[in-house]
């Protein structure tokens, strides 16, 4: 099931959805005409202040079905903070918060964007001069709850977003103490892509009877990807990538690595050959990271090289290419990884480079993906299609 697919499938409207005229302006200056799946279902069900979990990647429009009930909910009232997102990166972080901003422009809410590897000073002016939705990742959310520069007294709404990656990333000690921290009575919304049994966990604890929503179960994240794996010898992988990348159409290429030494080394081999690509992964500054990603979003830079972690929440519309340089460990991420091209109503291709060691990964990506994904043979490349 594609995104575009499940976009014209969805014959309701956003006004069917229950949600205010201001909230609907602020979906039609978006540009949006149908809600996707998880936004039919979610909506109606937050505005009617249930506890949810839903079970959807990016990619789906999650972001709007939690933002939008949200920002319908708490029109006017003073600027305390009364709407709390965990997501898992900073990335994520700034994205979430860049949509509510767009959703927001005409309700006169404020949100912010709370996340580390950058000064406290302007988030802790920003925090106490009151603000009605904050996003933030949970350790520096924090170090400003120590500081008491924000208090969740008036707190009303709680979303935890890709909280299994929350929970893979170590976070819940601070989830934990952050919870504390606001009040029992509350709506809480939590969004996973998988419901891994500490998810499961982790909502048992903090959600009352929630509804259960699903969708793209089993199916692929995006819309008219093309699929391709490459057999190709590991120690020839640069080369064929290099071959691939002569190709002008690739305008816009994302590639993933298993690690952070592995990005820099595709960089530095690319650079030798003459392309040029930077490199976004934890070991980076914030700075070194923003400036990587709005590069490559104006299109200063063809190709960014990132890893799992890194590659989270980055919303970069007219991605044209995704290569896995590794596959994946985890098939969710090969979900996630192929969701960063095709997004919403574009397409896009996704290839996979695929040494012998790697075979039996991808046809576990194959079984949870439910499709088969055609092998591509380079002459003087592939190490055998038998054996593939
Ligand atoms: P998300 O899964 O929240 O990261 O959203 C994926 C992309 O879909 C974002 O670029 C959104 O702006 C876009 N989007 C969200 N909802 C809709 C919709 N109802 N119609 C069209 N595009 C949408």
């Amino acid at each position: 099931m594609s995104l575009e697919n499940t976009l014209e499938e969805t014959a309701l409207t956003f006004a069917d959805l229950g949600l205010n005229p201001d909230v609907l302006q602020a979906v039609q200056d978006a540009g949006y005409v149908h809600p996707t799946p998880i936004q039919a279902q979610a909506i109606p069900l937050a505005l009617e202040g249930r506890d949810l979990i839903g079970l959807a990647q990016t990619g789906t429009g999650k972001t709007a079905a939690f933002a939008l009930p949200i920002l319908n909910q708490l029109t006017g009232g003073p600027h305390r903070a009364r709407a709390l997102i965990l997501t898992p990166t900073r990335e994520l972080c700034v994205q979430v918060e860049e949509n509510f901003r767009k959703y927001a422009e005409r309700s006169g809410l404020k949100t912010l964007a709370v996340y580390g590897g950058v000064a406290l000073e302007p988030q802790t002016k920003a925090l106490r001069k009151g603000i009605d939705i904050v996003i933030a990742t949970p350790g520096r959310l924090l170090d400003h709850i120590e500081r008491q520069n924000v208090v969740f007294d008036d707190l009303e709404i709680l979303v935890l977003d890709e909280a299994d990656r929350m929970l893979d990333m170590g976070f819940a000690p601070q989830i934990n103490r952050v919870v504390a921290e606001i009040p029992k009575y509350r709506q809480t919304m939590l969004f996973s892509a998988t419901m891994p049994p500490e998810v499961e966990a982790l909502s048992r604890k903090y959600l009352r009877k929630p509804h259960v929503i699903q969708v793209g179960r089993r199916s692929m994240a995006a819309t008219g990807v093309t699929h391709a794996v490459y057999p190709v010898p590991r120690i020839r992988k640069t080369q064929l990538l290099t071959e691939l990348l002569k190709n002008k159409e690739m305008d816009s290429v994302l590639i993933f690595t298993r690690t952070k030494h592995g990005a820099d080394r595709v960089v530095r081999d690319l650079r030798q050959a003459g392309i040029q690509a930077t490199a976004m992964h934890g070991d980076k500054t914030q700075k070194e990271r923003t400036r990587a990603l709005d590069d490559f979003k104006d299109g200063t830079m063809r190709v960014l090289v990132a890893t799992d972690v890194a590659q989270r929440g980055l919303d970069v519309t007219g991605i044209t290419h995704v290569i896995n340089f590794d596959v994946p460990q985890e098939p969710e991420d090969y979900v996630h990884r192929i969701g960063r091209t095709g997004r919403a109503e574009s397409s896009g291709d996704a290839y996979t480079l695929m040494s012998p060691d790697e075979i039996a990964m991808v046809r576990t990506i194959e079984r949870v993906i439910g499709q088969e994904i055609p092998r591509i043979s380079v002459p003087g490349y592939d190490f055998g299609t038998t054996a593939a």
